[in-house]
């Protein structure tokens, strides 16, 4: 069976997060993620598991129904892939690697097709690859591997878009300001090089950093202090019980100095293993909190498009979302050049107090003192609904009908008795929207209170079973421009 990204998380395939006793089945990824592939007017789904990081089957096509019997040589089988699709070195040997690559007397070449750093002894193996020479491989260009190593680009939801340096900055400078001296980067390699390009020009206190990527690549140019290959929709540590300890010795308080979290996962990632995954970082930070009467709650900061505010504060209810515009270095739309930039659809989700982040006054952001934070210049105040309601960076406009503000495209439609796009296919609403459980147009079914009960309602019967819900919808869209 192939599982298609639009199918995930939306309202054909659900994820199933589960509690404690029953072990899922491993990948390469580590334990893989329990879904329900819920089908029209059935009771119950039938449920299997498959692989938590990778969206598109061509890189990880791990598949097992949850009530298959899996006889033990097919068990040995899968633990041997695993270990064969495991990097080609541990982290201790890149380090060691590293030191050698350092001394090199001769020369140094970095394998661009392989995206090694070479040693003498491999550089015949690698002879009719391409490769970048000595003179390339300078200290500076050492320091900056998110420069050197090519951006992943995996087709479907695992592209690496690095962080524009402007947003970079602002992002490290906001954390500073704060007084953070350690910075936990969950999938933020650019973040982690400039700390340390910052520690390394001493001109402003040093921080700690510490990053968490699957991109393995990195261990190349990291120590075993720095950086933990970790797959962040499972909590999975590659490197076991090290390197969960790195984490915990990172978080832990005895340096006296706080700690924040900073993650920027790939779009098309599914927001309840990321925000389980969170819960736990957090609650790993909360247990080594010695001091009483302290913070409760880990700070972070999570990086993610604007429309998935509804999903991520379902998980994290005390989280805000900032106007802040992040800006990417590689991403096809979101950059910003000559002709101006495209507005990028990425903010920063959150829940240090709103207040405290201050946006750039220069790049167009202002304080609005009835909602005590920061907001887009575009973000004008709406003293009916008393906030600024704008989501996407462009000027929102107050129905009265709805007795909220809505899009700027958006017209109040009669028959529908809302505002919609004018081209929205009209009267369907309900079968467009509601919940594909009981029908409501209150919620979907995620969120459904009689989820558990049987689906009997025509309603539900007549919806297509794939759907995806809208933020997944868009997120796979992000290419195509905004509505
Ligand atoms: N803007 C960031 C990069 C974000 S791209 C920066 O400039 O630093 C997403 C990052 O998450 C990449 O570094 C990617 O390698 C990492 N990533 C993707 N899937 C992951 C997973 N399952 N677990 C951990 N990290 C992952
Ligand atoms: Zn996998
Ligand atoms: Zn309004
Ligand atoms: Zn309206
Ligand atoms: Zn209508």
């Amino acid at each position: 069976m192939q599982l298609k990204e639009s199918d995930e998380d939306g309202f054909g395939i659900e994820i199933v997060l589960q509690q404690g006793d029953r072990k899922a089945p491993s990948c390469v990824h580590g334990p893989t993620l329990l879904f329900e592939k819920v089908c029209k007017g059935e009771e119950k789904g039938r449920r299997f598991y498959a692989c938590s990081a990778c969206r598109d089957r061509k890189e990880c096509n791990f598949f097992q129904w949850e009530d298959d019997k899996v006889s033990e040589a097919r068990l040995l089988a899968r633990e041997e892939e695993n270990r064969s699709k495991m990097p080609p070195f541990t982290h201790q040997e890149y380090c060691s690697r590293f030191r050698k690559f350092l001394a090199l007397p001769l020369g140094r070449r970095f394998c661009q097709d392989c995206q090694l750093l070479l040693l003498p002894g491999e550089w015949e193996i690698h002879a009719s690859h391409k490769m970048s020479q000595a003179d390339d491989i300078t200290e500076a260009r050492l320091s900056r591997p998110s420069l050197m190593l090519k951006p992943l680009e995996n087709k479907k939801s695992n592209a690496q878009y690095l962080f524009a340096d402007r947003s970079c900055h602002f992002l490290l400078d906001t954390l500073a300001k704060l007084g953070y001296r350690k910075v936990l980067c969950v999938g933020t390699p650019r973040l982690h090089e400039l700390i340390r390009l910052r520690n390394q020009e001493g001109k402003s206190d040093p921080m700690k950093s510490l990053l968490l990527d699957i991109d393995f690549r990195y261990a190349q140019f990291y120590g075993t202090d720095e950086f933990c290959h970790y797959n962040m929709f499972n909590h999975h540590f590659f490197g076991g019980e090290a390197a969960s300890g790195v984490l915990r010795a990172f978080l832990g308080e005895e340096d006296g100095e706080k700690v924040i979290m900073v993650s920027d996962p790939p779009f098309g990632g599914l927001v309840k293993p990321l925000a389980h995954s969170f819960s736990q970082i957090s609650e790993t930070w909360r247990k080594l909190q010695t001091s009483e009467g302290g913070v409760v709650e880990m700070p972070i900061v999570w990086i993610f498009p604007y429309f998935f505010e509804p999903r991520i504060l379902e998980c994290f209810p005390s989280f805000t979302m900032l106007d802040y515009q992040v800006d990417y270095d590689n991403h096809p739309l979101y950059k910003h050049g000559k002709t101006g930039r495209k507005q990028s659809p990425v903010r920063l989700f959150t829940n240090l107090t709103p207040r405290d982040v201050v946006l750039p006054r220069e790049e167009g952001y202002r304080f609005c003192k009835v909602c005590a934070r920061y907001v887009w210049s575009g973000n004008k105040h709406c003293t009916k609904c008393n906030l600024c309601p704008s989501k996407d960076g462009r000027v929102w406009k107050h129905c009265s009908e709805c007795q909220k503000c809505v899009k700027p495209s958006w017209r109040h439609c009669q028959s529908c008795a809302r505002c919609a796009l004018p081209d929205h296919p009209c009267g369907n609403s309900p079968g467009l929207e509601g919940c594909f459980n009981c029908g409501s147009l209150k919620h979907k079914r995620r969120a459904c209170p009689l989820k558990d009960k049987r689906r009997t309602d025509n309603k539900s019967k007549a919806m297509n079973s794939k759907r995806t819900s809208g933020a997944q919808r868009r997120a796979n869209k992000l290419k195509k421009t905004t509505e």
